[in-house]
């Protein structure tokens, strides 16, 4: 993205270039309230915060239709924080997390919806669970175990590489994870692709994607 293009022109580019189905995720993370409530303004309702303690700040000061999203790995002593409004935690890593969130979501009287995580990169310091983890939480669920979640997809992160065959091919594994686990009950969201990968995403059956930088600009972290 040129940066001579304001807030609003990228934000404008990239909703205008996204297929009608694609749902966009702003991933707001290290990034003011005020400027959250101008991709706001321009019609977004849905974000993504990676840190339990950084939302908490700021969900309190922002509209109340916002749909929040919690994209980055949980621990089980703060899904109590989140249990009240968040609308889909995207990092469900392990079952020990999942049943944690089953149990505040029953606490809350509210399901909460969750997408497994599922770790498709190479590089150890992604989180994730294995595939064979993963279907057998699916099975798990099916059966009854986690009656207050409601798993309504797959995530995954490719690894950080330039090498768009490698994204591709772990894309492409998701996504035929994804429709493996339909065959029993159909799955809705494949969430996958990020501000420099999500065109590539889309191409391999992303249906949801998520895009910091390129609409808010770079991270200035402390
Ligand atoms: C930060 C983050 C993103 C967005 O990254 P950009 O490259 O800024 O688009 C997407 N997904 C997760 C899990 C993230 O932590």
């Amino acid at each position: 993205m040129p940066d001579n293009l304001t807030l609003a022109e990228d934000y404008q580019k990239i909703k205008n270039s996204l297929p009608a189905s694609i749902e966009l995720v702003a991933v707001s993370k290290t990034h003011q309230v005020e400027k959250i409530l101008e991709v706001y303004d321009l019609g977004q309702r849905v974000f993504g915060e990676n840190k339990v303690q950084e939302l908490m700040e700021k969900q309190p000061h922002l509209p109340a239709d916002i749909e929040w999203h919690l994209i980055g790995h949980l621990q089980t002593n703060k899904v109590k924080y989140i249990a009240p409004f968040i609308d889909t935690i995207q990092s469900v890593d392990s079952e020990k997390i999942l049943v944690e969130i089953n149990k505040q979501a029953e606490r809350n009287q509210r399901k909460i919806k969750v997408l497994l995580q599922v770790k498709i990169a190479e590089e150890e310091t992604k989180y994730g669970l294995e595939i064979h983890e993963t279907k057998e939480l699916y099975v798990e669920y099916l059966r009854g175990k986690f009656p207050g979640v409601v798993i309504t997809g797959l995530m995954g992160m490719a690894t950080f590489t330039a090498d768009k065959n490698q994204v591709k091919k772990e894309f492409t594994f998701l996504k035929n994870l994804f429709d493996q686990l339909s065959l029993t009950q159909k799955l809705e969201t494949l969430s996958m692709g990020m501000s420099d990968d999500y065109p590539l995403a889309i191409e391999c059956g992303a249906t949801s994607i998520r895009v910091g930088s390129a609409i808010f600009g770079s991270r200035n972290y402390p």
